[in-house]
């Protein structure tokens, strides 16, 4: 068994988007917006503003108010859309429930959707030609398939779970990498017997330990997206980990696999963004 290490290939990245950031006289810039009060996301944000800074990449925080209007929040966006200062936008989700999600991504200029939310690049996407910005977590697990030398041709990938966010748009990466895709999700029958057929097994559910080693092939490569935490404040994964292992032959561990790699991509992708709106790309 090997282990998918994210800290070490996210720390590749990191280190060559600081080589080119420090050559630039202009630096590449990020507005984060932020409503409300929720304690992950104002985690979240926070080591996205953190991250940015140390590679060369100005990152701007705007807070609102849990009671900000839709239109107040698409305003802004507009503002952003149109500060030539601003490459990358990004709007930390979820959103107090009386903001339509939709619609403000929406307004987001594909060329500044960091995230690849945005239905242009969702499209995209789904269609297997290059996005502006593909979102951050899939690509996340796409670049651990290429950094491991793990080619998804002709294999059965299974994903369970089937988010805007993560599945859906990685089982078109993985489409367009001529595996064979299979998405299950809570309403999947034989959940159990399909999983256990995958060459690569990808959980996104948020069920922590919920894949035990009886889901797993002999040899199947684990990638595990899930992130919950317990009532004592640890992480687990939606694998469990000790259980599976030994039976697969690469695995992401949680934390240090996946999640790791998602501030990357986002980095990576506000670079791109910076270096497309500049004609470099
Ligand atoms: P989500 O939370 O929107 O939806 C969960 C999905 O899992 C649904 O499609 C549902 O059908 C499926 N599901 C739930 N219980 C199931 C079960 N028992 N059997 C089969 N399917 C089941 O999905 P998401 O936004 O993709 O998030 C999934 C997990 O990934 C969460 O733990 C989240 O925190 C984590 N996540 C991690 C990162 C990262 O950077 N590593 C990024 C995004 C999400």
């Amino acid at each position: 068994m090997i282990l998918i290490d994210g800290k070490t290939t996210a720390k590749k990245v990191f280190d060559k988007i600081k080589t080119e950031t420090e050559n630039l006289e202009k630096k590449p810039a990020i507005a984060v917006i932020i409503v409300g009060n929720d304690p992950a996301s104002k985690i979240y944000v926070n080591r996205k503003h953190k991250k940015a800074k140390e590679v060369g990449i100005n990152s701007l925080v705007i807070e609102f108010d849990e009671n900000i209007s839709q239109e107040e929040l698409e305003s802004k966006i507009n503002e952003l859309n149109n500060d030539d200062s601003i490459n990358a936008i990004l709007v930390q989700l979820p959103l107090p429930k009386h903001l339509n999600t939709y619609r403000i991504i929406e307004k987001i200029l594909p060329i500044k959707d960091v995230d690849g939310f945005h239905p242009e690049n969702a499209g995209k996407i789904n269609i297997g030609i290059e996005a502006y910005a593909a979102p951050c977590t899939p690509l996340g697990v796409m670049t651990l398939l290429d950094e491991y030398k793990i080619n998804p041709e002709g294999k059965h990938a299974v994903i369970i779970g089937r988010s805007n966010i993560v599945s859906k748009p990685l089982a078109s990466m993985l489409l367009s990498k001529n595996a064979t895709v299979t998405i299950c999700h809570s309403k999947t029958h034989n959940l159990k017997e399909i999983a256990s057929t995958a060459d690569i097994l990808v959980v996104a559910t948020g069920k922590a330990n919920m894949v035990t080693s009886d889901y797993v092939k002999q040899g199947a490569v684990v990638i595990d997206v899930g992130i919950s935490r317990d009532k004592d404040g640890k992480i687990h994964g939606d694998v469990d980990f000790d259980n599976v292992a030994e039976k697969t032959s690469y695995i992401t561990p949680v934390p240090g696999g996946v999640g790791a790699m998602t501030i990357a991509m986002l980095m990576q992708n506000t670079l791109r963004l910076y270096k497309i709106q500049r004609g470099q790309k």
